[in-house]
């Protein structure tokens, strides 16, 4: 595939971009850390060396009640000009352009000081926020000008208002956070008032020749939130405004549909992204869940879109534009929209990471970037899951000789079974990065082979890497052996079939998946869009407030009738992911799947499973008993390897079971390389 689209040039009158690239607004968490503005600083530059046409920053607020917390970025005063002129003399150094994201929380505030355009909740705050009076909304238009001003003297090529996601300026927008009785609220005249007073101030203070994103939301997936028709009108507003290009956001943080975590098919918004393309002259940039070159290309060349936004994706490879660049998409490391380490790490407060690339977060110059200590080494890494691949790249990334031993057909480990699961075959990405990497630097991989102790000293190896994973506990549970008894990896990997009534034991990520899997069947190819929309009740025609249609999801009627399990009282699911957990959480509920939390586990017979629940001990007549409880590292080889004085490092499951989390084992991977 070419990439003529993707890669054109784009002219925005008094400044042209090198490509239709962009990296998107992110919250990166790195000035939570020592030597914030040098750690953005190398985090964007790397960016812009490996070729983005355009960054836009994490959110700065305009003003003290803009921070998501106290201690949150914030620009408003020319002292920080000086730091800031670290991220962009250090971008243009690179050949890059950046701009400024300005961001106003409002009701989303963590702050006791939270203000709002009316005083009404948001779900997910539960601080109600103090109403801004007509006065401070006025000055507030100023703090907007004023950041953009302070932007421009600190180098920047541009900014981005942020007017979507359901931050303040969206709170303007819409009926259901704005009551007001005033010039601010009531009419959508007034509603605008504020984004395009904004839009206008910041115009008339910083002149003709500074760039000047809007992120508008284009669908915004909450009750009581704007029409397509609405939408469409406020774009063509702002653009006379002053804006010189749109961003695009899809839904409120609050939404109750999930607009970014890994079972959003590629590009499913970008219907919603036409609608404000087919209504303004400026050029309009894509976002959400664009993660391979394709789908970039398709979504330009489609007409939906000028430019593309990738945050995510360029969190999991910098240099995602220069390879699209040299010819080699191949090469990509795709983000797999797992949220793990990046966004479930910033609502933890901890800077970002990224699953697949240890690196993303610690770029500042020379830091904790691995480096060979002495000579090339001859290594042997025995396993082919995400730390034996990770330590093996890494390795031979310093010089070492690598040889990578896997006992099974084809590399990939765990991964080969999660790629099964409906919605993660993103995984699939990983793998092929993996094989690209193995083959780019010549890895010698040995498959089908269980390479044992005596075979890895006669060949000499200096140091070998055991990363051969885990196996799945076997709980004791009488009658466990029970024909109807199937262990996890059977049910992922298609060996067994599942009748039609379910019991699983274990309510992990992984009984979790379990479940999604005998819900939705194996998921070979990637979610579609039509189903996923349709499934979710959005609407694509636009015409319903908020695009969401009445009656809410319509999730498909389960092919088993399922109950999942835990010993553990309270919630279940608490183990999943932050931010993408609760999607699932939503699916099994809405597909009539029962949760029963605090058993304990009697026996397994033809009547089926016998478990206690409080005093009573109750036997749930099932087909199937599926055991999702957890796994046991599995490392015989290290012993061995001691006793022939052969140095052996274990990582990943191997040497802790809960590092089975791909997160932990691509990090210890890399981390391990860099002592051989
Ligand atoms: P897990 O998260 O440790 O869950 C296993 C569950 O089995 C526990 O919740 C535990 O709950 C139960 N259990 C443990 N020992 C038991 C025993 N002896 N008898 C009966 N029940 C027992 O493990 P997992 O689900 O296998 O996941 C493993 C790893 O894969 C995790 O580290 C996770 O990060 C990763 N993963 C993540 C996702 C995701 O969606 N983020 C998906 C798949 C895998 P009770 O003891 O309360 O019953
Ligand atoms: Fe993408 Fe996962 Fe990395 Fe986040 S942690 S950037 S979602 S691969």
């Amino acid at each position: 595939m070419t990439f003529s689209h993707l890669l054109a040039t784009l002219d925005l009158g008094f400044v042209t971009l090198k490509n239709r690239i962009m990296m998107g607004s992110m919250h990166s968490g790195l000035e939570l850390l020592d030597r914030p503005f040098a750690r953005l600083a190398a985090f964007y530059g790397e960016r812009a060396r490996g070729g983005a046409g355009l960054i836009v920053t994490g959110g700065y607020a305009p003003n003290d009640t803009g921070r998501i917390e106290d201690g949150g970025p914030i620009f408003h005063h020319a002292d920080d000009i000086p730091s800031h002129r670290l991220i962009t003399d250090r971008v243009h150094r690179e050949g890059g352009k950046i701009l400024l994201q300005i961001l106003h929380t409002g009701r989303y505030a963590k702050d006791p000081s939270i203000v709002g355009v009316s005083d009404i909740r948001s779900r997910i705050n539960p601080r109600v926020p103090r109403v801004l009076s007509s006065e401070e909304i006025t000055q507030y238009v100023e703090d907007y000008a004023n950041t953009a001003v302070l932007a421009r003297s600190a180098g920047y090529d541009g900014v981005e208002v942020m007017g979507s996601e359901g931050y303040l300026i969206n709170q303007f927008l819409a009926r259901r956070t704005n009551n007001r009785g005033d010039d601010w609220g009531g009419s959508y005249e007034n509603r605008m008032r504020f984004a395009l007073e904004v839009v206008r101030r910041i115009r008339a203070r910083v002149g003709a020749d500074f760039i000047l994103m809007y992120r508008i939301s284009c669908i915004d997936l909450v009750e009581g939130g704007a029409t397509g028709a609405e939408t469409a009108e406020l774009a063509q507003r702002l653009e006379a405004a002053g804006v010189s290009l749109f961003n695009t956001g899809v839904g409120w943080h609050e939404a109750h549909i999930p607009t970014i975590a890994y079972m959003v098919p590629r590009g499913a918004w970008r219907f919603a992204v036409r609608n404000i393309t087919d209504h303004v002259k400026v050029p309009v940039v894509a976002s959400n869940r664009i993660n391979t070159p394709e789908v970039a290309e398709d979504i330009i060349a489609g007409g939906d879109a000028h430019m593309v936004s990738l945050a995510r994706s360029m969190l999991a490879d910098p240099e995602f534009a220069a390879k699209v660049q040299a010819g080699r998409p191949d090469t990509i490391n795709t983000c797999i929209g797992c949220n793990q380490a990046c966004l479930d790490f910033i609502f933890k407060g901890k800077p970002t990471r990224c699953l697949v690339n240890p690196r993303a977060g610690r770029e500042l110059d020379g830091e904790e970037a691995p480096r060979r200590t002495g000579a090339s080494r001859k290594v042997a890494v025995v396993g082919a899951g995400p730390g034996g691949l990770s330590a093996a790249v890494s390795a031979a990334q310093l010089g070492h000789q690598v040889t990578l031993y896997e006992a099974g057909t084809d590399i990939g480990g765990q991964m080969n079974l999660a790629k099964r699961v409906p919605d993660k075959t993103e995984f699939h990405e990983l793998i092929r990065y993996y094989r690209t990497r193995l083959a780019d630097l010549n890895i010698a991989v040995r498959l089908n082979t269980r390479a044992t102790p005596e075979a890895l000293k006669a060949a000499g190896f200096d140091a070998v890497v055991v990363a051969t994973g885990i196996g799945p506990r076997t709980p004791n549970i009488e009658g466990i052996d029970h024909p109807m008894v199937i262990p996890y990896a059977d049910l992922l990997a298609g060996r067994r079939q599942a009748g039609p009534r379910v019991a699983i034991l274990g309510a992990g990520g992984i009984g979790y998946d379990a479940a999604m899997l005998l819900l939705h069947g194996h998921g070979d190819s990637a979610p579609d869009t039509a189903t996923f929309l349709a499934k979710w009740g959005v609407d694509t025609s636009l015409r319903a407030p908020g695009g969401l249609l009445p009656g809410g999801p319509r999730f498909p009627a389960p092919a088993h009738q399922i109950t999942l399990f835990q010993r553990k009282p309270g919630a279940m699911g608490r183990s999943l992911g932050l931010t993408s957990g609760w999607v699932l959480r939503a699916e099994l509920e809405g597909s009539g799947v029962r949760c029963i939390p605090g058993v304990s586990y009697r026996k397994i017979d033809d009547a089926g499973l016998h478990y206690r629940l409080g005093d009573e001990d109750q036997v749930l007549a099932v087909d199937s008993v599926i055991i999702c409880t957890g796994q046991e590292p599995l490392d015989e080889l290290s012993t061995a390897l001691g006793a022939l004085s052969i140095p052996a490092h274990a990582i990943g499951g191997a040497r802790q079971a809960a590092e089975l989390d791909a997160f932990a084992a691509i990090a210890a991977g890399n981390e391990v390389a860099a002592t051989l």
